[in-house]
């Protein structure tokens, strides 16, 4: 009975062990680094949203592109 008992509590310790590193994997807790947001830039021409930085600047207003800036200012 007493073996029995050793047994049962060693099964219960390994359950435990397994159980625990299953939630916890190593490296899961850390979050996954986001960029920061980004400014988005209407197009003037089409309406259409485009990051700040990707966005062609024109004498009146930023353009998604510089065929859109062309027809806009007719240049
Ligand atoms: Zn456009």
């Amino acid at each position: 009975m007493k073996l029995l008992a050793l047994l049962l509590l060693m099964l219960a310790l390994v359950w435990l062990w397994r159980r625990g590193r299953r939630i916890a994997p190593p490296g899961a807790a850390k979050a996954p680094r986001l960029a920061p947001p980004q400014r988005m830039l209407a197009c003037a021409a089409c309406g259409t949203h485009v990051p700040a930085c990707d966005a062609v600047a024109g004498r009146r207003g930023n353009y998604c592109c510089a065929r859109h800036r062309r027809e806009a200012e007719g240049e």
